[in-house]
């Protein structure tokens, strides 16, 4: 005697006990077999090892998903960058190259304050002595400056300057 796992077209599960696999069979084809729950006659062996299936289906959806949280992830990524941590950044690495600027200059030029523009021309048209020099100018003097084709660097202003 063979114990078979049977189950209906409507997932109906019940056993039934048969002679032989030969058996089974036979009353399968005839229609013999009937399921106690509904009636219905198309049968079929209930499959022994759902449990393989569910573990497999499971691992291959979990990893499908993390394949797509993993590609999202790399596509959201540049636009999840903090903007205001890089602007930080970037000012305080422009601050530290303006103050080194700034120290340069000082070490190397002599300040002129507000006669900066007088002082520039003078030096360009080789009326005074030719060196740095550094000072106050407005961007119209500045302009004009430039304009004569004297070089003029705008000194970036620092934060203590302010005080
Ligand atoms: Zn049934």
């Amino acid at each position: 005697m063979i114990l078979y796992k049977l189950q209906c077209d409507l997932d109906h599960a019940f056993e039934a006990w048969f002679s032989n696999s030969e058996a089974f069979e036979q009353q399968s084809k005839c229609n013999l077999i009937k399921c106690p729950k509904c009636g219905s006659t198309i049968i079929s062996k209930a499959i022994m090892a759902p449990n393989i299936g569910v573990k497999t289906n499971r691992k291959e959806h979990s990893s499908s998903n993390f394949n797509s949280s993993g590609g999202m992830a790399i596509a959201s990524g540049p636009a999840s960058t903090d903007p205001q941590h890089e602007t930080f950044k970037t000012k305080r690495r422009i601050a530290a190259a303006a103050r080194k600027l700034r120290e340069f200059v000082k070490k190397n030029a002599d300040y002129v304050g507000s006669e900066f523009a007088i002082e520039a021309r003078k030096i360009h048209y080789e009326e005074a002595e030719e060196r740095g020099i550094y000072g106050k100018a407005s961007n119209i003097e500045i302009r004009e400056l430039l304009e004569e084709g004297i070089e003029v660097q705008p000194l970036p202003t620092l934060p203590e300057d302010q005080n």
